[in-house]
């Protein structure tokens, strides 16, 4: 099994040559592509922070055999797996804003689950292929994008009422050695620097949608295979100081009559298990979210107490600077703790592997969905205008211009106004950018909207056992009104009526 560093991930690009274009310019190699950097640099640091001692422990895995494997690339053989898995994506979120590479992690969980599940109840053979498909980015340490996400044209209208039969992803073609697929994934992460991507159908197909039931991993640089993407982060920007070196870009992914063999095909057809996989994928994807914003909370809650202290109104000291920077916490730790719980409360599935607690790692992803905007409002209520106001670059440099900004720009006794600006900068280019508005949205919709969210909540949420409880708890509460005293000690859920 190779680790890579970050390095030889990024000369590892090389021999791929994927179709991408980016603000209407073909992309010659994606290794030295400036629009790619800061996503590139991103996916990198995931397989340096995996050397590093002080982080093997939770950035590395142990397969059944011993042998270690970054985190990202294996599936959760535990509950403290699990939780290992949401502190990894905390680690390199709060490093990189969005590692990227966890999304890999979720689909590979969902499906072990999902083609386990399948073969036991259909006799199909689909688990084999994936254990074949996972020794293969294990041995090879691989990054892979997760595309769910199809176009969907008419959002009430199912796959195959669609006036254009292309707005999801389906099979054209099956034959011996495999088959051949159409469509197109929309929104896809870091997919122009992934070396493959994972794909998952985005929900519940019915009957009519069987062409459309399928899922299947692809290299980037298949042919059919087409990307259309944007810059990651804020390249080359001066006035970006996180955002120029780590950012995500995002694709359009086309996949034209493109062919895939039968060994990376893990669902063809099987219609019924589409939304029980769609379910898992994000089962596991949100809870990695939880982990990723609580890094970015973690970065925004160090800029916004240095702001504060530099600008002589420090948290620790004003009552309500310290109120804000404890709401920062409490919505941070809060969903976190989601996170915790949701592994905490995970379970073991057919396949071996275990999963996040559904309802918690659904309550988790809401809550910061809503929550991110709170953040940013709280950064800005501690840091003053100035997040968005600093002088630029040029002005600062320019000798007279430059004393002016210094004389009058500076904060408490000590602090520099180009001290002060640079902080402004950070917090402007994690919040009130293009790059925070980014920010703001992946945390509203990567992973699924709101509204899935609270589906899928109700969904795996135990009513029965709550109405049962309360229906018990009325026939006992009758009784003692009658003629059975000892219940009133009486506390146990599953005896009848009789028993009681
Ligand atoms: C920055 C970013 C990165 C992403 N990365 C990935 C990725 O790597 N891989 C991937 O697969 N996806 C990715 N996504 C996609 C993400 O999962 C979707 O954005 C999300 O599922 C919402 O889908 P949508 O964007 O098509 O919005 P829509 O589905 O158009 O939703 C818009 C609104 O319409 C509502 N709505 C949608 N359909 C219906 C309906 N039938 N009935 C009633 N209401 C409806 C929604 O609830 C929502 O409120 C990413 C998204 C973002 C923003």
């Amino acid at each position: 099994m190779k680790l890579m560093n970050g390095m030889e991930y990024v000369e590892s690009l090389r021999a791929y040559h994927p179709d991408i274009q980016v603000k209407g310019k073909k992309v010659t190699s994606v290794a030295d592509e400036p629009l790619f950097k800061p996503g590139i640099n991103a996916v990198a640091v995931t397989y340096e922070l995996a050397h590093m001692e002080k982080h093997k422990d939770i950035m590395l895995a142990t397969l059944p055999d011993g042998t270690k494997i970054n985190r990202m690339n294996a599936l959760d053989f535990s509950k403290d797996d699990l939780l290992k898995k949401l502190e990894a994506t905390r680690l390199i979120c709060k490093w990189t804003g969005c590692g990227q590479r966890y999304l890999m992690h979720d689909a590979l969980g969902a499906l072990a689950e999902i083609t386990a599940m399948m073969d036991a109840e259909k006799n199909t053979d689909h688990f084999s292929v994936l254990k074949g498909y996972l020794d293969h980015v294990q041995k090879h340490d691989l990054t892979c994008g997760a595309a769910v996400t199809d176009p969907k044209g008419d959002r009430s209208k199912r796959p195959h009422q669609q006036e254009n039969p292309d707005l999801y992803v389906r099979v054209v073609e099956k034959n011996q050695k495999g088959i051949v697929v159409r469509g197109a994934k929309a929104n896809i992460t870091g997919a122009p620097y992934m070396h493959e991507l994972i794909v998952l159908p985005t929900r519940a197909m019915q009957q009519e949608d069987v062409d459309y039931a399928v899922s299947f991993a692809v290299r980037v640089d298949a042919p059919g295979l087409r990307m259309i993407a944007k810059p990651a982060g804020r390249p080359d920007d001066a006035e970006a100081p996180f955002s120029s070196n780590y950012g995500q870009s995002t694709a359009l992914v086309i996949f034209n009559d493109v062919f895939i063999p039968w060994d990376k095909v893990f669902l063809c057809g099987e219609w019924e298990y589409t939304g029980k996989l769609a379910e898992a994928f994000a089962n596991h994807h949100r809870q990695s979210c939880i982990g990723a914003r609580a890094g970015l909370g973690d970065m925004i809650i160090g800029a916004s107490a240095l702001m504060s202290e530099y600008n002589g109104a420090p948290h620790n000291e004003v009552s309500h600077i310290r109120r804000s920077m404890a709401e920062l916490i409490r919505i941070t730790e809060g969903f976190f703790a989601t996170g915790v719980a949701a592994a905490v409360y995970g379970h073991q599935t057919v396949a071996g592997n275990y999963v996040p607690n559904a309802v918690q790692s659904n309550i988790g992803k809401w809550m910061l969905a809503e929550q991110i905007y709170d953040i940013f409002r709280i950064a800005h209520e501690i840091s003053g205008g100035i997040v968005v106001t600093a002088p630029t670059a040029e002005d600062m440099a320019l000798p007279e211009s430059g004393e002016l900004i210094n004389h009058y720009l500076g904060g408490k006794h000590g602090v520099t106004a180009n001290e002060r600006i640079q902080m402004a900068r950070f917090i402007e280019d994690l919040t009130a950018s293009k790059e925070g508005g980014f920010y703001s949205v992946i945390s509203l919709h990567g992973g699924g909207s709101p509204e899935a969210m609270r589906m899928s909540t109700v969904r795996n949420y135990d009513f029965e056992s709550q109405k049962e409880h309360i229906l018990h708890k009325l026939k006992c509460f009758a009784k003692i009104e009658g003629t059975c005293k000892e219940c009133v000690t009486c506390l146990n859920d599953e005896l009848s009526e009789q028993e009681c």
